[in-house]
């Protein structure tokens, strides 16, 4: 799919044209990966950032958010969890914590891996060569990192560099990931304000690029207590040329990065079950998505990592939270996956490497 029609998909409004896209990403996500929905226990284990980030809710100058770091021993259990649920992936996610260390996440990752068979993602931001060698040497299989929106301009606007610190290119970033043999997440947020529809389909075509094995998108949701969101997330472009932050906008995405990336998997993003707490999290399965993260998370944590409001799920406990996604699954006549649930493309891109 070239450029312009890619842009014609994301402009197009007419409900039996976008059923016709539904029905072609879902038939790719089929014969690709299948219809096992992979779940990935979701612990989010620090709220500490020391980032500046215009759009998000637990930027470093909001002074408003109480402040919380999971303890080891918190973190295990929620790993024990995610074996007794079945799960066969624990991600760890967290704002840019300087507490997190080096040395104390590599203990973290030993410490979970000696008791259980789980795969890891990490997802805790720009990270030096230093401390994602320890981590992936500890035994971390995977790591994310969203590259946010490839218009490096507006990039740069909402993700200011760290005070006393050099600017680090996520790109770059992410092909360090992968040198150190990590397997590869990334993705956007959709109708950024200033993001075109040019810059949506640039972000598409990049995952193609950039060789991922895992595209996670969401729309942008504006939150009160930050810059982007005090803005009334008003458009610094037309209409005409402004992605608009809907459930629908993110839906398209995700069925048009299946499309052009066959073989990644794709969560169906807590983002679009916040813009539809009924049926947002199924729609996102029904475009393309098959993987799924409940949150294991401690509820009294869960309302501290507001990173844009009313989040799905910040008040379920994880048996609830693992008993909707599986409803959810069934419910959709898909199954449960089994085991780690590697990404088909890295598994791929692997058996090319030793043949
Ligand atoms: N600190 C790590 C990082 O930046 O990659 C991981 C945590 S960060 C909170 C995880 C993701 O949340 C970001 O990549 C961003 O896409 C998403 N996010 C943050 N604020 C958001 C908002 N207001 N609306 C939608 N997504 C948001």
């Amino acid at each position: 799919m070239d450029r312009q029609e890619m842009v014609q998909w994301l402009q197009c409004n007419d409900e039996a044209d976008l059923e016709v896209l539904r029905k072609r990403a879902d038939a790719v996500r089929s014969a690709q990966v299948g219809d096992d929905v992979h779940l990935r226990g979701l612990v989010e284990l620090s709220n500490i950032c020391a980032r500046d980030c215009l759009y998000c809710g637990i930027r470093a100058g909001n002074a408003s958010v109480a402040r919380y770091r999971m303890s080891r021993e918190e973190v295990v259990a929620c790993a024990r969890l995610a074996v007794d649920f079945g799960f066969g992936t624990l991600v760890l996610q967290a704002g840019e914590d300087p507490g997190l260390t080096g040395a104390v996440v590599a203990d973290l990752i030993k410490a979970i891996k000696q008791e259980t068979d789980l795969a890891i993602t990490l997802s805790l931001g720009e990270r030096d060569l230093e401390d994602l060698t320890a981590w992936r040497q500890a035994g971390a299989d995977r790591y994310l990192l969203r590259f946010e929106t490839s218009n490096r301009e507006l990039f740069r606007y909402i993700h200011p560099p760290r005070v006393g610190q050099p600017e680090r290119d996520r790109i770059e970033h992410l092909g360090l990931l992968r040198s150190l043999g990590y397997e590869v997440g990334s993705g956007v947020m959709i109708g950024i304000p200033g993001q075109s529809y040019d810059d949506l389909a640039q972000d598409i075509e990049l995952f193609k690029g950039l060789g991922l094995d895992m595209i996670g998108v969401g729309p942008y949701i504006p939150h009160q207590d930050t810059p982007l969101g005090k803005s009334g997330g008003v458009p610094l472009l037309g209409v005409e040329q402004q992605v608009p932050n809907t459930l629908v906008m993110g839906l398209k995405v995700v069925a048009l990065t299946r499309i052009t990336c066959p073989q990644v998997n794709i969560p169906s993003t807590t983002a679009l079950a916040t813009l539809d707490r009924q049926t947002g999290r199924e729609q996102g399965l029904n475009w393309g998505a098959n993987i799924i993260m409940p949150n294991l998370t401690p509820v009294q944590y869960r309302r501290m990592y507001e990173i844009y409001p009313s989040k799905a799920a910040s008040t379920e406990t994880a048996e609830q939270s693992r008993d909707t996604a599986l409803r959810q699954i069934v419910g959709l006549g898909r199954v449960p996956g089994r085991g780690r649930g590697d990404s088909k493309h890295f598994q791929t891109l692997n058996s090319f490497k030793n043949n």
